[in-house]
């Protein structure tokens, strides 16, 4: 029976935010079996718990965002990636500011900074969510639905659809573990367009942020920028979607199909998960 586990030691990330643009230091810390993900505001008056549930989840533009007491922590969905690719279920993570940092737009970093602190193994067994009948989330268009599991954990299948373009169709199927995390997802960079990078920028958002740290695409290809991988698009899609799935709040055991999906209908996915298996329990 697979064993909860934490990180060794407490290791630290700093950055700038994407958003807001502040410098930001996070530091990931152990914390003891049963207390799942945990953000601590430390910058507040006093210190802010925002554990990591669909109930904590803020709606927000592109990115996903938790809250408690009427304090936030913005885009955290790549440091939960990185957390729950790597099989830690229990965490604190301290954060000095409302955004995590941007970083690459990757999870590489955070990864590079858990697996520099080690894993220690804690003294409870996993309880999964394991998903016993198909649930979908979504539109004819954009969707992701979660089926029972193929195997004990999870795997994914993702297709994007960006019509005619150099970001085009593309589509990924894995199963995710530690070791295909580090290999095949953990430096899959977010991306934006030039239209959408615009936007941002004329409304105060993301100012910090140059090209060559951010994937950004014109009608022609990554600006300034060369790819990872030629579909590292839907690499991150799938790393996204990880990240996600963490505010279940335990492990989820499941075979999850998605297209064109982003955060809100990934979350959407979450908390149907977490309404669903409440009744199974309590049935
Ligand atoms: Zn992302």
């Amino acid at each position: 029976m697979p064993i909860q586990q934490t990180i060794r030691r407490a290791v630290s990330v700093a950055g700038t935010g994407y958003w807001t643009g502040r410098p930001v230091r996070v530091e990931f810390l152990p914390a003891p079996a049963g207390t799942g993900l945990t953000f601590v505001r430390i910058d507040a008056a006093s210190p802010v718990r925002i554990p990591v549930t669909v109930a904590h989840r803020v709606d927000a533009t592109a990115r996903t965002n938790l809250a408690a007491a009427g304090v936030q922590v913005q885009m955290v969905e790549h440091a939960l990636s990185a957390l729950a690719g790597l099989g830690i279920d229990c965490c604190v993570i301290r954060i000095d500011a409302e955004e995590m940092p941007g970083l690459d737009g990757s999870s590489r970093a955070f990864v590079d900074a858990l697996d520099e602190a080690g894993i220690e193994r804690l003294g409870a067994p996993v309880e999964p969510l394991v998903v016993a009948e198909t649930c979908r989330v979504g539109d004819e268009t954009s969707w992701v639905e979660a089926s029972p599991p193929r195997f004990a954990g999870l795997s994914v299948e993702y297709e994007l659809d960006y019509g005619a373009g150099p970001i085009g169709r593309q589509t990924l199927a894995i199963r995710v573990g530690p070791e295909s995390y580090r290999t095949e997802l953990a430096a899959a960079r977010t991306f934006i367009s030039l239209e959408e990078a615009g936007r941002l920028r004329s409304a105060g958002l993301a100012l910090g942020v140059t090209f060559d740290e951010l994937l950004v695409f014109d009608d022609r290809g990554p600006v300034g920028n060369t790819l990872r991988w030629p579909d590292e698009c839907v690499r991150h899609k799938v790393l996204d979607l990880v990240g996600d799935l963490t505010l279940v709040g335990r492990p989820v055991h499941a075979h999850v199909r998605a297209c064109r999906s982003g955060h809100r209908l990934n979350a959407a996915l979450a908390s149907r998960l977490v309404a669903t298996s409440g009744r199974r329990a309590s049935a």
